[in-house]
């Protein structure tokens, strides 16, 4: 976020506010500093420690949409020490759930959906092709880099 963080204010320039990059980078600086004070045993405890964290530093629409993002990711990973390519694709399935529910967005409106969404889909199919983790993660995120 922070690397990202003059990209963000300029093309939330273009439709809003211009505060989209300060919001994020904000609110990541809160995560990084919370996971030094209060290192989380699990991947589940970390995800929920920044959803918190996320929640209450991050303004606007973003806060909550990534709060809430997380927290369910959180819960789908449960108390487990380890993350799993099943895991892993379950949680993002429970992220992008959780960001449709709250923002009552849908593919095609130009919202963040239309990156989650084919990344979801793209960790379920290599997941069914029996990739591990990494595959997972790696073809969500080229995914969600190409959109729909
Ligand atoms: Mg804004």
């Amino acid at each position: 976020m922070a690397e990202h963080r003059e990209e963000l204010i300029a093309l939330d320039r273009a439709i809003g506010d211009s505060d989209h990059g300060e919001n994020m980078d904000r609110g990541f600086q809160a995560v990084m500093e919370k996971l030094a004070q209060t290192p989380p045993e699990t991947p589940g405890a970390a995800l929920k420690l920044a959803a918190m964290a996320l929640m209450s530093k991050v303004g606007g629409a973003a806060g909550p949409l990534y709060g809430t993002a997380y927290l369910r990711a959180a819960t789908a990973l449960g108390e487990s020490a380890d993350v799993d390519a099943a895991a892993l694709a379950g949680a993002l399935t429970a992220a992008r759930d959780g960001i449709v529910a709250r923002g009552k967005a849908e593919l095609g409106d130009k919202t963040m959906v239309d990156a989650w969404s084919p990344a979801v889909e793209a960790a379920d199919e290599v997941l069914v092709a029996g990739g591990d983790a990494v595959a997972v993660l790696a073809a969500a995120a080229e995914a969600a880099e190409v959109g729909p």
